[in-house]
């Protein structure tokens, strides 16, 4: 792998060069509503295509901070930033609240952005593990990991890569322990609306409101991947801090893309109830097949990512090893993401994460091929 390439990447330039099916990055190929394509193409060509307000067009502010209500969440359009994707928002925010010489808290296995940009700012990542199968991490954990220099704790919930999210539990700790170290809560809830099992998201912004920034991203809601638009909402005096940093980061967003974005989430509940219902079905077809082709699957309740386990399943390689061959795979190509690349050591490990937002024919034939490479290393 090319020094500094994300994983993500890597695994995408394989599955082209292999024509291997790609389960591996995070995007669906289906979902998307067409109103939101059309009312995008309208924007770009009747409407505004110079610089939006910095912090983000009116409309799309609103929209997000009535999004946010529909989730009961005391918000206000003033609270919101609009950001580039949820990468800037983590990274303004980031860099907001942590310096060179602080800390900042992070649970692994952790998306891979994370350790990069808390390094970035000049401060030192610190890591608690959450234990499988449920990914949860303790209070004890967590406070042990606290010293004088932590500004913050950066929480992920519904969890990439492994599909849990932070029980009541956890997210009781971590707001009781940040109310009383003063310490930031960085919420990333990209996936706060991919919902596969019955268990309801809650987001830390419900129980520390004063002290937790919660991050969006139209990307993972609307299913435009592509599209980079993301937010930030905090109360007013950090949402400040955020956006003095925001400033100097990307400054704005495409206003057509914002324009689209704000129709989007103004869909009726009966749309992302159905947006719902859709990955949980391919979550269940993929489970399905490679379930009865031998496979060790984990519980997955959020984002559309489903994690196996190589050992369990029989087969002795790493998971890096696993997820180079398997795409390379002469008859059977097929792209997964190592779990390993969302480790803080990189150490491999015995599982793998497979997307299955994708069309039932692309989850049949990757199941199909999975499930060939399975029997062919396992041995039966
Ligand atoms: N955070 C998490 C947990 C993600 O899974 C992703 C993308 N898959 C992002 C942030 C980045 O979101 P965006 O594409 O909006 O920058
Ligand atoms: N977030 C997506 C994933 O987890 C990919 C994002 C990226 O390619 N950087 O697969």
């Amino acid at each position: 792998m090319q020094a500094g390439t994300t994983i993500f990447e890597h695994m995408s330039g394989l599955a082209r060069a292999h024509d291997a099916i790609n389960l591996g990055q995070g995007f669906p190929d289906f979902g998307w509503p067409e109103s939101v394509l059309a009312a995008g193409a309208e924007a770009i060509s009747h409407g505004n295509n110079q610089y939006p307000p910095m912090r983000g067009l009116p409309e799309l502010r609103a929209a997000v901070a009535e999004f946010c209500r529909r989730d009961g969440l005391a918000v206000a359009a003033e609270q919101v930033i609009i950001t580039s994707g949820a990468t800037e928002a983590l990274a303004a925010s980031i860099m907001a609240v942590a310096g060179p010489g602080d800390e900042v808290i992070l649970f692994a296995p952790a998306y891979d952005a994370y350790a990069p940009l808390v390094r970035r700012a000049g401060a030192s990542p610190v890591w608690v593990a959450l234990q499988p199968p449920d990914w949860q991490a303790s209070a004890a954990a967590i406070a042990a990991a606290i010293t004088p220099a932590t500004r913050a704790i950066l929480i992920n919930t519904p969890h990439n890569p492994t599909g849990g999210m932070a029980g009541p539990a956890m997210l009781a700790a971590i707001a009781e322990l940040a109310t009383r170290h003063d310490l930031i809560i960085i919420s990333d809830e990209v996936w706060e609306a991919v919902l596969t099992s019955d268990r309801p998201h809650v987001s830390p912004f419900t129980l520390a409101p004063e002290r937790t920034i919660k991050i969006g991203s139209a990307g993972k809601l609307l299913a435009l991947t592509g599209w980079k638009v993301g937010w930030v909402v905090a109360q007013a005096a950090l949402a400040e801090r955020v956006a003095q940093v925001h400033q100097y980061l990307t400054f704005t967003t495409p206003p057509p893309l914002q324009v689209a974005v704000a129709a989007g989430l103004a869909l009726p509940d009966a749309w992302f109830d159905a947006a719902r219902a859709r990955y949980a079905a391919a979550r269940d077809r993929l489970a399905g097949a490679l379930t009865a082709g031998g496979w060790a699957l984990l519980p997955t309740h959020g984002s559309y990512f489903l994690m196996a386990d190589l050992a369990a399943s029989g087969i002795a390689l790493g998971d890096r090893r696993f997820c180079e061959a398997a795409v390379a795979d002469a008859k059977a190509g097929v792209a997964a993401i190592p779990l390993s690349a969302f480790m803080p050591d990189g150490a491999e490990t015995p599982f793998i994460r497979l997307c299955f937002a994708k069309s039932d024919a692309v989850l049949d034939e990757g199941a199909r091929r999975l499930n060939a490479v399975r029997a062919r290393l396992a041995g039966g």
